[in-house]
């Protein structure tokens, strides 16, 4: 009985040592503090062999802010979109977000798009639609931008839904399609055989993760796609200092595309 309340007291005592750290900051809350959340004890326990995929994905390490949630996904978007200059694109536009992250949807929100839909094959609230990424219930040519941060590793038919993504955008309409992939593997690694949620955390990272994309099947499956590649290099826009202090995976570049 007495267990609980000393976790609960151990975490509080936590909580209170990290808000007086201020080596690391959350980009989208603009908190200091010592540490971000590790991802399920981060690194050290993934399977060995999922570290050996130098995956470009989530930094587990560095995972979520623990004042607004933030995840490490999520602000590395939102430095982009700032590097970049991309939140213009979202005024007066047609937007379609799909899996809306929480601090990223009134960010683009406040922008005043014309159109704002956010998606979700499984909505957690009534302000998501019900929306199967493989068949997209909107006319072709119907939005300016889309977004699908890291959606894609869970559709068993992702070509399927590239296409869609592809039909429902505009021309020169802009797609930021983010998705862990291993840049040691060029193709892709899937298995009927691989079921259940203890094999694919074990196989593809996560539960519900269908998939480890390889490189060059990834890249080469978003162009047959149709779209242009107009990938954004991390390296490019932040220093290593700059990705210590907000916590964003070095090794993700920005999967922007383009009609
Ligand atoms: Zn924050």
């Amino acid at each position: 009985m007495l267990k609980r309340p000393l976790v609960a007291a151990v975490k509080q005592v936590f909580r209170a040592v990290n808000r007086l750290g201020w080596q690391r900051q959350c980009y989208v809350c603009r908190k200091t503090f010592a540490s971000f959340s590790r991802y399920r004890g981060g690194s050290r326990r993934q399977p060995d062999f999922q570290e050996k995929l130098d995956y470009a994905g989530s930094d587990v390490d560095h995972f979520g802010c623990m004042y607004c949630g933030a995840h490490d996904r999520e602000r590395h978007l939102f430095m982009f979109f700032d590097a970049l200059g991309l939140w213009e694109r979202m005024t007066s536009a047609h937007v379609l977000h799909f899996a809306p992250e929480k601090n990223l949807s009134p960010k683009i929100i406040s922008h005043s798009p014309a159109l704002y839909v956010k998606a979700d094959f499984y909505p957690t609230d009534d302000s998501v639609r019900k929306i199967d990424a493989t068949d997209i219930p909107f006319a072709d040519e119907a939005f300016d931008v889309l977004v699908a941060n890291h959606v894609l590793e869970h559709i068993p038919d992702y070509r399927k839904a590239l296409s869609e993504f592809y039909r429902v955008l505009k021309p020169n309409g802009l797609a930021i399609l983010q998705t862990p992939y291993s840049r040691l593997l060029k193709k892709n690694f899937e298995d009927d055989g691989i079921t259940g949620d203890a094999a694919r955390l074990f196989f593809y990272g996560q539960e519900d993760h269908v998939r480890v994309f390889g490189e060059e099947d990834f890249f080469r499956a978003l162009e047959d796609a149709g779209f242009k590649l107009r990938i954004q290099r991390h390296d490019a826009y932040f220093d290593a200092a700059t990705t210590a202090r907000y916590g964003i995976p070095a090794r993700e570049d920005l999967v922007m595309l383009e009609k």
